[in-house]
């Protein structure tokens, strides 16, 4: 969809800087930074108007905010509307999409013996990539 037309659907005005965090944050595959974010977008934007811009997508739910506990790391995810995990390596905080759920059949049971509606789940896993294992080898 078009940032112009996105943007306005969410009553959001469209300004310049917005139409560029956005573009960054759709070319992103897996879940960016601020620091990357500010890298790849005009030098002119100052960190404030992206935390401010980031702050906003993410009320109206056009970006996920996700708080990676174990690296102490932030970043952000446009909402595609897909359900995905992520692997991230705790040495270099590389991310990875994992795509399959294994949840679905515990979700399920849990619903059934609390009685809860489940709306969602997050799952991460952390471990050490291939890269980082060879080199510290
Ligand atoms: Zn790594
Ligand atoms: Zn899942």
């Amino acid at each position: 969809m078009q940032n112009k037309k996105e943007l306005h659907d969410s009553k959001i005005r469209f300004t310049k800087p917005r139409d560029e965090i956005l573009t960054v944050l759709k070319e992103a595959k897996t879940p960016i930074s601020l620091q990357d974010i500010r890298c790849k977008i005009d030098e002119s934007i100052d960190l404030s108007t992206i935390y401010r811009t980031l702050d906003l997508f993410e009320k109206h739910g056009i970006v996920h905010k996700i708080v990676y506990l174990e690296t102490g790391t932030s970043v952000y995810e446009y909402d595609r509307h897909l359900h995905v995990h992520h692997l991230i390596c705790i040495e270099c905080r590389k991310i990875v999409n994992v795509e399959e759920c294994p949840l679905g059949d515990y979700e399920n049971r849990i619903a059934l013996e609390t009685g809860y509606q489940i709306v969602r789940h997050q799952l991460e896993l952390y471990g050490i990539c291939p890269e980082c294992r060879k080199s510290a080898t």
